[in-house]
């Protein structure tokens, strides 16, 4: 094949869906290092890189505690068995999440109850919450879902008329704001993921449970290691779910940049935002007064976000969709008795989402070969 025609198949500019290959570079050696050192030392579980992570997290959110766990959905469902939530009671989660947030309920034996969300944030809608609640009801979950906190306010209200518990999902909102209250500090514990393409991310899965409840925390380390209070002493029936040594150490390191990565993220977001506004054919992600989103997704809305996503792929543009198929109406939660039309803005949500291009170290000139290559698919009708 000659250069020619190479250059005629290739597209001109590509930007991938998601790329840590630039937040990585100052982080990878010093990293390194210290797993060397890692080897040497053995301290695989427990070291005592997991403690100084769990308190520079705790710091970095605002928060008292923070208990090191294995993923987001560990940390969530650690919480609602510390919280004394098990069979008969009921848990309102928002119906536009990731299957994750079902899954923490169900899995200590509660009841998920559904609620849809609204178009002024895509999450929880507490007015709905708040219709949903029945004298089984036990905790609140809302989500802060691609980067943007629940109406935490209204959700604190309603916790409190009803005197229930309310666990933040905070996997996709390290360091989002609503309010002058950041994620992780809203609700009375918070779970993060370290999946490796969130916003802090490990290199594999891990997580963090946030709360400034010191029972707790307690009651979750233990949990997070076959239930034991000291060594050998099981105190409950617990799980193998402890942070590893070795992810500790790589979120150590990346933690520090955290900020300057969100930033980045919301630099992209604004030329989105501006670059976007005058087109019709898409809806722009909501954001919410007084919010402060950290961008985990760029998710906008279009009558057919398959065809867009075909002609940017054809432009070397990557894209995903957050989320396809709406949980009440996957296999996996056919128990719960949902159809179609039970939540219409969750099912809206679904069928149009489309999920733009967005990392650290993204170009401007990235964000605007994507925003002209939609220009360009919407302008040809
Ligand atoms: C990623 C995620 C989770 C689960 O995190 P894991 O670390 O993959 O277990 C839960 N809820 C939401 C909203 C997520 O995005």
């Amino acid at each position: 094949m000659t250069r020619d025609s190479e250059r005629i198949l290739a597209p001109a500019a590509t930007v991938p869906f998601f790329d840590l290959r630039s937040s990585h570079e100052p982080v990878a050696g010093p990293i390194l290092e210290e797993i060397a050192s890692l080897i040497q030392a053995g301290a695989f579980t427990n070291g005592p890189q997991v403690a100084a992570f769990e308190l520079e997290f705790a710091g970095w959110c605002g928060a008292e505690h923070c208990v090191g766990l294995a993923s987001g959905l560990d940390a969530l469902r650690l919480a609602l068995f510390a919280l004394g939530i098990g069979a008969g009671d009921e848990v309102v989660v928002p119906a536009n999440t990731f299957a994750a947030t079902l899954e923490a309920v169900t899995q200590v034996g509660a009841t998920p109850v559904l609620v849809d969300a609204t178009e002024a944030d895509y999450n929880l809608d507490v007015d709905a919450a708040e219709a949903a609640v029945t004298p089984r009801t036990r905790a609140l979950l809302p989500v802060h879902l691609y980067g943007q906190m629940a109406d935490m306010q209204s959700v604190r209200r309603l916790a409190d008329k009803h005197d229930l518990a309310v666990l933040e999902d905070a996997c996709q909102a390290h360091g989002a704001m609503r309010d002058d209250v950041q994620a992780g500090t809203a609700g009375d514990a918070a779970a993060f993921s370290f999946y490796p393409a969130k916003n802090l991310g490990a290199f594999g899965d891990a997580g963090a449970l946030v709360t400034k409840d010191h029972e707790l925390d307690e009651t979750v380390r233990a949990l997070r290691e076959h239930g034991q209070r000291a060594k050998y002493l099981h105190d409950l029936q617990g799980y193998t779910a402890r942070l590893d040594t070795i992810q500790a150490i790589v979120l150590s390191h990346k933690l520090p940049y955290l900020r300057d990565w969100n930033e980045e993220r919301r630099t992209i977001a604004g030329l989105y935002l501006e670059g976007l506004s005058d087109i019709e054919e898409i809806r722009l992600p909501p954001v919410a007064a007084g919010s402060e989103p950290v961008w985990h997704l760029f998710v906008i809305r279009t009558r057919n976000p398959e065809s867009m996503a075909t002609h940017l792929r054809e432009q070397g543009i990557g894209t995903g969709r957050h989320y396809p198929y709406p949980v009440h109406l996957m296999p996996a939660f056919t128990s719960l008795g949902h159809h179609a039309g039970d939540f219409p803005i969750a099912e809206a949500i679904a069928s149009e989402c489309l999920s733009l291009p967005l990392f650290p170290g993204m170009t401007q000139g990235q964000a605007e070969t994507v925003i002209e290559a939609i220009r360009q698919y919407t302008s040809r009708g």
